[in-house]
């Protein structure tokens, strides 16, 4: 990901390249927040007859931080729902942790120091334990405690933190970090956007901006240092950029272009209820990914005509424990009804990568993405596989329910897994619990393997997903979120075109269903290609289900199939953008694509 800043050819114009997260391009004045992060703790000794005070104010400060915490769950959870709300769980933890409040108490009485130096030492051991054990799920772990450390030592303190809620005018928020408590505090109308140093998209903060519509751009490197407070700025959160002190004329042209978007996007509204279908009568199905329930109201306000991948890994972040068949099946089940009579494809847990489970002591790996995860991790923990495939069947009853596996790789693993649903199937049926008898059985295409090999894999399922985001890493063997291979990251390399091209063919001649469900299908150029080879079902983010749907509507599908043939003769990349990249000039207004200095 480019993160250089740069300077552009007007001297006081700054412009910073970040990770775009969040669409939307706001204009506003900086409000430069301070998380609390790097602040020095000082050391103080205290007299013995202080000890009882500095141990009331840190049990004070742990009294009020949990009512800021619980304060903080109630508004998120109205705001977005329980499932946001939990994160804050882990939060509530550390509070709770006996052995943690022992130790500050005994080391104050011991030291003679005050609190907050003796409880920032505590924590910075705790933090240390979890950081040395290398493993990714535990950094996720690690921002929670270091959020609710500084949390409380702004309570012993005695500091006010600033208060985004207060916000009076509308503001672009400049941090180094937010944390996902600071960000559901923003209030849409006067937090018109926030960039931060550092930060990934899969990150809690990036879901919620996304969740409540702010553009964001994050990994900006030192910019909450550099930029001078009461600057103007332009954030574009579709393109990754903060321009800071724009000249006029960048102005000019952002707020024009602007304008031009808002009544773009006002327009696709009107498409919410009409069918996608090209020119020449070819219909395509546009489904949404989903990771939580309360992420319906967004699809069905966006027309969606389905669940085409919910990811099930965020019912197992941020707790201590492991979701109950009952608890699950009560989240599945609340999605299907809603949805009931649209299709819901439930994908089993696709845990590993950058997704991790908190709970789960699993060992150490050097190479995540390709390690111990997913379908291969459910078919060694066949109870916790078993437990959510029980979940997933129940919730059957409720409405059109499909099952997905992810990461398939060999046709052994689909032949295990459907015998363990079978298996469940049974015992469901002994038990009395309903459940769809035919629910259709579907595999995340997203390994090269599974590509090539997907016409054997076809006989044991009704359906295929292709899973550009992973095939596209897995095939060019480039991290998905390693930034600095982000060049190396072709969505239209003729090897991934390939790939897909012999899926499609596989799943036509087996007579089995073909959707997509990466990135790929959300992307206008991306969208073009696909239904030209002969897809008619994507499965995209609800928000750009609009733009995409109009410019289906505007091609013929017999110019995609002749694109697609003319780029199975292309040898690189750039050769296939120049062949799309006119349609997409012809059916996309310019001022949504091009970068507008
Ligand atoms: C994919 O790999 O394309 C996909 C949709 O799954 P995820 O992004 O959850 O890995
Ligand atoms: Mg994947």
């Amino acid at each position: 990901m480019r993160k250089k800043a740069k300077k552009s050819s007007q001297l006081d114009q700054i412009i910073y390249y970040g990770i775009p997260v969040s669409e939307g391009v706001v204009i506003g004045n900086v409000y430069k927040f301070d998380s609390g992060i790097s602040k020095p703790i000082l050391e103080r000794n205290i007299r013995k007859s202080e000890i009882a005070s500095e141990v009331l104010k840190f049990e004070n400060a742990l009294i009020q931080t949990r009512k800021e915490l619980l304060e903080i769950q109630t508004k998120i959870a109205e705001a977005m729902g329980s499932d946001h709300a939990d994160i804050f769980n882990a939060h509530l933890l550390v509070l709770e942790d006996s052995t943690i409040m022992e130790e500050v108490t005994k080391r104050i009485q011991h030291e003679l120091k005050n609190a907050e130096f003796i409880f920032s030492d505590v924590m910075k051991q705790f933090t240390k334990v979890f950081s040395e054990m290398q493993d990714e799920y535990l950094r996720e772990r690690i921002s929670d405690i270091k959020d609710v450390t500084r949390r409380i030592l702004r309570n012993i303190k005695g500091e006010k933190k600033q208060d985004l809620t207060q916000i009076k005018e509308e503001v672009v928020v400049i941090a180094y970090d937010l944390s996902p408590s600071d960000t559901v505090l923003m209030h849409k109308e006067n937090v018109v956007g926030f960039a931060t140093d550092i930060g990934g998209k899969t990150s809690h903060t990036a879901i919620m901006a996304r969740s409540l519509g702010i553009p964001a751009v994050v990994g900006l490197h030192d910019v909450s240092r550099r930029i001078p407070l009461g600057s103007t700025v332009i954030l574009d959160g579709t393109k990754g950029l903060l321009i800071v002190n724009p000249v006029s004329d960048t102005l000019k042209k952002y707020s024009d272009t602007k304008s031009l978007i808002e009544i773009y996007e006002e327009n696709l509204k009107s498409l919410k209820n009409i069918e996608t279908v090209t020119k020449d009568g070819r219909k395509i199905e546009l489904h949404s990914n989903i990771e939580m329930p309360e992420d319906i109201q967004s699809l069905l306000s966006h027309g969606a005509l389905g669940v085409g991948l919910y990811r099930t890994e965020f019912c197992y972040m941020n707790r201590t424990d492991l979701p109950s068949e009952d608890e699950l099946f009560h989240v599945y089940s609340k999605v299907v009804r809603k949805m009931n009579p649209k299709p819901v494809v439930i994908r089993t847990m696709d845990m590993g990568g950058d997704k991790f489970l908190s709970h789960l002591k699993l060992p150490v790996e050097l190479n995540p993405f390709m390690g111990w995860r997913a379908i291969r991790f459910c078919l060694e923990r066949i109870d916790i596989f078993k437990t959510q495939m029980r979940a997933i069947l129940r919730a059957s009853a409720f409405g059109k329910t499909k099952i997905m596996y992810p990461m398939i790789s060999n046709l052994n693993e689909v032949i295990q897994a459907n015998s363990i649903l079978k298996k469940c199937m049974k015992e469901l049926k002994n038990e009395h619990l309903d459940y769809d008898e035919n629910i259709e059985i579907g595999i995340m295409i997203e390994i090269p393997s599974a590509a090539i090999t997907s016409h054997f894999l076809a006989n044991h399922v009704q359906f295929f997903s292709i899973g550009t985001n992973d095939l596209i890493q897995y095939t060019l063997a480039v991290d998905r979120i390693n930034e600095r291979i982000a060049y190396l990251y072709q969505p239209f390399h003729p090897g991934v075109l390939r790939l897909i091209q012999m899926v499609v063919q596989a799943a036509s001649k087996n007579k089995v269903d073909v959707s997509v469900c990466g990135e790929m299908a959300g992307d206008p150029a991306g969208a073009i290609i696909l239904v030209g080879m002969g897809i008619t079902k994507l499965s995209l983010s609800s928000m750009f289900i609009p733009k995409i749907k109009s410019i289906l509507r505007a091609i013929t599908y017999a110019e995609a199939e002749d694109l697609v043939n003319k780029t199975m003769h292309c040898s690189q990349a750039v050769e296939i953008k120049e062949l799309v990249d006119p349609i997409i000039k012809r059916v996309v207004p310019n001022f949504v694509n091009e970068t507008v200095l």
